[in-house]
């Protein structure tokens, strides 16, 4: 350092430098600074950094770097105060850090010549020289750094954002498949905290033996590809939840998993199953009452046309002077029960019609069932000697069957249905009806020891028009719409109704009306 060269050496080093390094040292005219040794001025010049000497926070010296970095000349810029160079916000900063001798780097924005500004990282040191204070200032041109830094940032916010916003569940795991970034969704879906799971393997969030049957594959995942499968993971509280999940490697460092919850999907898709169900079998509905009715039509016209025969042959039969008193009672028998099966007829699809329209009312009163039932019983005698059945009825002797409040008329309409098919089916057997409190409901029974019914028809009975047609070709006389009038009646008094039965045992229907 102490060195000195001669002025030939110096001037050799210095062309030497200024051809290297492409630009021109100037003379100095601060003779006693520039004295000191053309080494460090070339130390100096050949800097990328802008180094300022600063006394009393004027510039006494600044390398070609500094003067290049504020858009000044050589001459412009030795006098000028250190702060005037930077933006008038930060003249304070630069004016306080040189008073208070601060070494430390700190940043401020650059105001150059033109009025464009950058910004600059600042370190300065200050020191005594021959009684004189100087500070040596290093300024570095950080604009392109704090622009990527700015970039960087933004981005990085931009990605959180966009992962925090996901409705999907998104986790990040570093090459050995710990979690290492989770977002909010997931937490929420799982009901994790993220220390829960952050800085664990991802194999934490799936039941053990599921992952042996069908372990995370990560071997797919390093050969570049994408894996979507659907599985289960299991959340905080033990629950399994059916999820999608679509995983990625994304770099060496990284694999990527977004996880989808599929509850609702499921769910949606039961719904949908649903909503089909019950239109297919609305549809099977539609299309068995549909093909019920044709054959209710084709049945009807039969079932009319044969007594209507009936009443019109006999009828001019009795036309005939020359016919005896017998026959002609005889004619006349068959005239009335003929009319009488097509009132029955009529009075069926009347009913059925007037249900359907909402043109029956329920009339509610109090009613002895003691008393309905002997009607009942009385009114069959007859027919059950007819069909030599044993008839009897049954109903226990208590407050509540005393004085029953219900709608009169159609009970009985549902007995008449229930018990005329009860001695219709049966033969040589026994019939019993009856009813009896139970709970807060009053149950009604029909029971008989006839030929029973299929399971697959006990459900289809209550179908319109359905008749079961039984072998041997002997179908007892009916519209298939006693067992649908019933069952509508019973509904709108609030009761229901079910059959039990074991085909050639016999059959038990039972229906219950509430006590109000
Ligand atoms: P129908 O007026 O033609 O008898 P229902 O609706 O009353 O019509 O009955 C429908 C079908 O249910 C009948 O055709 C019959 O096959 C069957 N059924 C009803 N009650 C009984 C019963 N007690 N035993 C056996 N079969 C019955």
């Amino acid at each position: 350092m102490t060195e000195h060269l001669s002025n030939r050496e110096l001037e050799v080093r210095v062309k030497y430098l200024e051809e290297k390094l492409g630009y021109f040292i100037e003379e100095n005219s601060m003779g006693s600074f520039w004295s000191m040794d053309h080494r460090f001025r070339i130390l100096a010049e050949a800097a990328h950094e802008g180094i300022f000497i600063l006394e009393n926070g004027f510039c006494i010296e600044a390398n070609h770097s500094g003067c290049e970095m504020f858009g000044y000349s050589y001459q412009e810029i030795i006098g000028k105060a250190a702060s005037s160079v930077f933006i008038p916000e930060h003249r304070d900063i630069i004016r306080k850090k040189i008073e208070s001798r601060d070494s430390e780097a700190y940043e401020a924005t650059g105001l150059r010549k033109d009025g464009t500004l950058f910004s600059a990282e600042i370190r300065g040191r200050t020191f005594e020289y021959e009684n004189r204070t100087f500070r040596v200032s290093t300024v570095v041109d950080i604009t392109a750094r704090k622009t990527a830094e700015q970039k960087l940032l933004e981005s990085e916010s931009k990605y959180r954002s966009v992962v925090e916003n996901a409705a999907d569940g998104i986790l990040i795991g570093d090459a050995r498949g710990n979690i290492v970034d989770v977002n909010g969704s997931f937490l929420k879906m799982t009901g994790y905290e993220a220390h829960d799971i952050l800085q664990h393997h991802i194999s934490i969030l799936f039941d053990r033996d599921e992952l042996k049957e069908r372990p995370l594959r990560f071997d797919l995942l390093d050969l570049g590809e994408s894996v979507i499968i659907e599985r289960e993971i299991v959340n905080k509280a033990g629950e399994g939840i059916p999820i999608e999940m679509n995983s990625k490697r994304t770099s060496k460092d990284n694999y990527l998993a977004i996880i989808r919850d599929l509850r609702e999907r499921r769910k949606a898709e039961e719904n949908l199953r649903g909503i089909n169900r019950e239109l297919k079998e609305a549809k099977e509905k539609a299309e068995e009452s549909d093909r019920l009715k044709t054959a209710f039509l084709a049945n009807m016209s039969h079932e009319i046309r044969t007594p209507m025969n009936g009443v019109l042959g006999f009828a001019e039969l009795l036309k005939d002077p020359d016919q005896s008193t017998d026959s002609r009672n005889t004619y006349l028998d068959i005239i009335i029960s003929s009319g009488q099966q097509l009132l029955h007829i009529i009075n069926d699809v009347l009913a059925i019609s007037k249900i359907e329209t909402g043109q029956m009312p329920v009339l509610f009163s109090r009613v002895d069932l003691m008393s309905t039932f002997e009607d009942i019983h009385r009114f069959f005698v007859p027919f059950a000697s007819e069909t030599r059945n044993q008839l009897s009825y049954e109903v226990e002797d208590h407050p509540a069957c005393h004085s029953f409040e219900c709608d009169e008329t159609k009970v009985k309409q549902v007995l008449i249905n229930l018990v005329s098919n009860a001695l219709k089916f049966t033969h040589d057997g026994k019939v019993k009806f009856g009813a009896y409190p139970e709970a807060d409901r009053m149950h009604f029974f029909v029971k008989d020891t006839g030929i029973g019914i299929s399971a697959a028809d006990q459900k289809r009975i209550f179908y319109r028009f359905y008749q079961v047609t039984h072998g041997g070709g002997d179908n007892p006389k009916g519209t298939g719409l006693g067992l649908s009038i019933s069952q509508r009646l019973i509904e709108m008094m609030g009761g229901d109704i079910r059959v039990d039965s074991t085909p050639g045992e016999g059959a038990v229907f039972h229906f219950w009306l509430p006590v109000r």
